[in-house]
């Protein structure tokens, strides 16, 4: 068909279809990927899908977050509307409920490419991933969500777990671009599992960093020297990721934010969006979280210090601080 006899609509899913085609790098493998969310965790997933030889399309409301991925290939996009529509697939990594929300809203206002699928990859609630789902379902596209673990650590060494709802079809679909960004890719089950698993675990995380900030800092202050004690845990039986790979001592791993004043990795006020979240569907399943509760609580009231921006694990500093029985 000649272009002349093209209505507008089909001139622009065709002039869509070229950028797309024209802008696939290299091999079959390599694909179009939107990348929405360019925090502690998403520019280290943007770069490592680079790295694999996918194009990106980027947008953040950081225009630093957005040169940092510029100066590494990727195109930057003004209108979210505009990047969805030359991506094959599109990650979102955002705050919160709210923002990612709104941000679906922008980006599928004008429609959307039937072949593109959504992936959120955000920590947000099962019930917003099923409304999600359904809003998107009905533009005619894919929406899945597909949450992780592994921390700043982990999203820079593509070593993430990725927790997938959806249907085997999508799982599939989506396996090969999470591999580039992660090393575990679990199918979960139906929309909205991936959350679940997610939050449970983050529930525990939250958890056990009290509980190691705890049990080090009695130690310290029994004259326990912290990499002796720290040793001692991670080869018996109170060893966990808080305790071997994230310690919050300073001093003892050295990667951990607890070495660099508690900035960057995954800050206090996101964990106390998660353990919201936990309460959230812990109330809806009628399920009993003391501890759960008890660690909100505790997250809280660092927020409340002013303390959200900080790693979670500057809970250790407040126990240094603190008396017991206050
Ligand atoms: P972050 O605050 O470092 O990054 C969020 C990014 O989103 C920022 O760059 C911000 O500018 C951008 N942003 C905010 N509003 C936006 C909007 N409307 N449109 C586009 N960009 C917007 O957060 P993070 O630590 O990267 O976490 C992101 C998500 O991943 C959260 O849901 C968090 O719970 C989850 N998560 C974090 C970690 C971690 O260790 N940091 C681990 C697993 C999951």
């Amino acid at each position: 068909m000649s272009l002349r006899v093209m209505s507008p609509a089909m001139l622009s899913a065709w002039s869509q279809t070229l950028v797309r085609a024209m802008s696939t790098q290299g091999g079959s493998g390599s694909k179009n990927i939107g990348f929405v969310g360019l925090g502690n965790m998403g520019a280290n997933m943007a770069s490592n899908l680079i790295k694999a030889g996918h194009k990106l399309h980027v947008y953040d409301i950081s225009k630093p977050a957005c040169d940092g991925l510029a100066a590494k290939g990727a195109t930057v996009y003004a209108k979210t509307s505009e990047l969805a529509k030359n991506s094959d697939f599109v990650i979102t990594m955002l705050p919160n409920n709210a923002i990612v929300d709104a941000s679906y809203d922008e980006m599928t206002a004008d429609g959307v490419n039937k072949d593109t699928i959504f992936i959120d990859s955000s920590t947000i609630s099962p019930e917003l991933v099923k409304s999600l789902q359904k809003k998107i379902s009905g533009k005619g596209a894919r929406f899945i969500d597909a949450p992780v673990s592994g921390g700043v650590p982990g999203a820079e060494q593509a070593t993430l777990t990725f927790m997938v709802g959806g249907t085997e079809a999508e799982y599939q679909a989506v396996k090969a671009v999470l591999e580039c960004m992660g090393k575990r890719i679990t199918h979960c089950g139906v929309y909205g599992m991936g959350q679940a698993a997610k939050l449970c675990n983050n529930m525990m995380l939250a958890i056990s960093m009290i509980g190691v900030s705890e049990a080090m800092n009695l130690a310290v202050r029994q004259g326990l020297d912290a990499n002796v004690f720290a040793e001692i845990i991670n080869s018996s039986t109170g060893r966990c990721w808080a305790s071997e790979i994230y310690n919050p001592v300073p001093g003892v791993c050295p990667t951990a934010p607890a070495n660099r004043d508690y900035a960057g990795g995954f800050s206090t006020a996101l964990i106390t969006k998660d353990l919201g979240l936990a309460s959230g569907v812990a109330n809806s399943s009628n399920s009993p979280i003391p501890l759960g509760s008890l660690a909100h609580k505790v997250y809280q009231s660092l927020c409340e210090k002013g303390l959200g921006n900080k790693d979670f694990s500057v809970v250790y500093d407040l126990m240094k601080k603190e008396k017991f029985g206050i």
